[in-house]
């Protein structure tokens, strides 16, 4: 299809004798917002983790704009241009914030050094709200700075597309309205993300589309209103 990103076909993850995800086929267009939704321990996670190799597929493909990624090292995925955020946020810890994005421009998709990496990082704090903490530790910031930070640092590589695992998750009211605001602006930049959320306000007013897993499998697709109101997957929800 064209100005597909990301596809997934039979995408398939066992641990042992457990199906993480199974058989699961989607595909991810250019500037679109993709909600990966389900209950909890239903596999998001895992297919996050497969489209960005951090975990090798069992079976299946995987394709970046039409090229297979399948089997590929994280490192060389993200190079090719996916960035991710992780649901347990990762910083280097012996690095401030201005350095931890520089990080994501230098294993990113379009790789900056030296003084241009440091410039490119502080538009990106900037965009993101941090300019001002840029020489800040990382271990002194608060939770959603350390959230930013993370956004910042997959922002950097100049992603083709970026995938966020419950990166509203743990905020409280205040936070949740900016981090909605500051997906929302990703979203008017034209950035192609694939985003797995449970906060329900967020995927209503974010995902053009969503794809719904249940037990490792997708059990539903469609437009975001479409998919929500679907009663297969109320229930699916109801049943956590
Ligand atoms: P979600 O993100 O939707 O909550 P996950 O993808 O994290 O779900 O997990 C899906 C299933 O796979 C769960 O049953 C989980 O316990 C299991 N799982 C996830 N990662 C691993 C792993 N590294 N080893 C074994 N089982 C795992
Ligand atoms: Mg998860």
């Amino acid at each position: 299809m064209a100005n597909t990103v990301i596809s997934l076909r039979g995408a398939t993850k066992q641990f042992g004798g457990l199906v993480a995800v199974d058989n699961v086929s989607f595909d991810v267009r250019e500037h679109e917002v993709l909600g990966l939704i389900g209950p909890n321990g239903s596999g998001k996670s895992t297919t996050l983790n497969l489209i960005s190799g951090a975990l090798p597929a069992t079976d299946g493909e995987i394709s970046l704009r039409g090229g297979t990624i399948t089997g590929l090292p994280a490192r060389a995925i993200a190079r090719k241009g996916v960035s991710r955020t992780f649901q347990l946020v990762r910083l280097l810890p012996s690095m401030n914030v201005l350095e931890n994005v520089m990080a994501g421009g230098v294993f990113g998709h379009r790789r900056r050094w030296g003084q241009s990496a440091e410039r490119h990082a502080m538009q990106v704090l900037e965009m993101i709200g941090m300019a001002d903490k840029a020489k800040s530790h990382v271990g002194q910031l608060t939770y959603i700075d350390t959230k930013r930070v993370e956004l910042a640092r997959a922002l950097s590589g100049e992603p083709e597309v970026l995938l966020l695992d419950e990166w509203l998750a743990g905020l409280n009211p205040t936070e949740l309205t900016e981090g909605i605001d500051l997906i929302h602006r990703l979203r008017d930049e034209g950035r192609t993300i694939i985003l797995v959320e449970h906060v329900m306000d967020a995927i209503r007013s974010l995902c053009d589309n969503c794809v719904v897993m249940s037990s490792g499998k997708k059990i539903a697709e469609g437009s975001t209103d479409d998919v929500l109101s679907d009663p297969e997957v109320i229930r699916a929800y109801l049943g956590d």
